[in-house]
């Protein structure tokens, strides 16, 4: 696996491939790699001939009081899975490469990003947007993964490469959950034994959601599933919610009933200083 940190080298590796008329996947990361990750590097190789994974913690996405001092890294461990995984080139830029001094552009998403993680996270979107205009303009995929675990960012993604044409096919993965049905997450280290056990409420919730919708045997009313879950969530001790809502998948605009592609989504805080997020198709 060739590790890059510069645009440049980057750059040059990508457009020998490219001149050999080699296909490219590209898995944007934060690093500190689980299952989740090689699972979509995983996927990048069943559709192209070669993956790049970018890894770069892009501080324009985290908000003023989030944990960006603190987020988990291993980059030694991170090197040795994804050359194991068969990611072909590592690119792993510094922040001041990726954003100079004089930085003033950014790319953002107006609607989509108003409502569920957007609400809670002033900016966060903004920030998700612009980093992954860039890493496409300097990578050019012809393919890109992004996890199901952050939906609202698929969707959000989806949205921004329609909008600008970006000539890059965006693959959502489903996500990647421990045995005990917690969705796996790189945040998942800061949490302590019990807390990880208050965690799994979340996945809990969503499977009851899921459960309810398939065994009706009629549209159901969004309300009595979504204060079903509030009730569960609210019992659990360390947890509260930030929010729980059933949304339509293209739009995520909220429901009134179950119907065609519907997604239940939540976020929720443990002990105020962990924020984890899921989410789960009801169809
Ligand atoms: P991150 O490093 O957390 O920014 O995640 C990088 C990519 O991995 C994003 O597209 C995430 O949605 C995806 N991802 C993270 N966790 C999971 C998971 N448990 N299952 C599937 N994809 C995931």
């Amino acid at each position: 696996m060739i590790v890059a940190s510069t645009i440049a080298s980057c750059r040059s590796e990508l457009n020998q491939w490219r001149q050999a008329g080699l296909s490219i996947a590209l898995v944007p990361t934060m690093g500190y790699f689980h299952e989740g990750h090689l699972a979509l590097m995983r996927k990048g190789r069943e559709l192209c001939d070669r993956v790049v994974a970018s890894l770069f913690v892009n501080p324009t996405q985290f908000g003023p009081h989030e944990d960006l001092a603190v987020y988990p890294s291993d980059y030694d461990g991170d090197c040795r899975k994804a050359d194991q995984t068969g990611v072909n080139l590592l690119f792993s830029p510094k922040t001041d490469l990726m954003y100079q001094q004089a930085h003033q552009t950014t790319v953002q998403v107006h609607e989509l990003t108003k409502g569920l993680c957007g609400k809670d996270r002033p900016g966060h979107f903004q920030g998700v947007t612009t980093v992954v205009a860039k890493l496409f303009n300097i990578i050019q995929p012809d393919f890109a993964i992004f996890g199901e675990k952050d939906f609202q960012q698929l969707v959000v993604i989806r949205r921004m490469v329609a909008d600008l044409d970006f000539p890059v096919k965006i693959i959502g993965h489903p996500i990647v959950r421990e045995k005990d049905g917690l969705a796996m997450s790189s945040r998942n280290v800061y949490l302590t034994p019990e807390e990880r056990r208050s965690a799994c409420i979340l996945s809990k919730t969503m499977h009851v959601t899921r459960d309810a919708v398939l065994a009706a045997a009629d549209h159901l009313s969004v309300s009595a599933l979504l204060s079903q879950a509030k009730t569960l969530i609210s019992g659990e001790k360390n947890c509260s919610l930030e929010y729980f809502t059933i949304v339509d998948e293209h739009s995520l605009t909220p429901c009134d009933v179950v119907k065609g592609k519907c997604r239940a989504m939540g976020a929720l805080r443990v002990n105020e200083r962990i924020r984890l997020i899921d989410n789960m198709p009801l169809y």
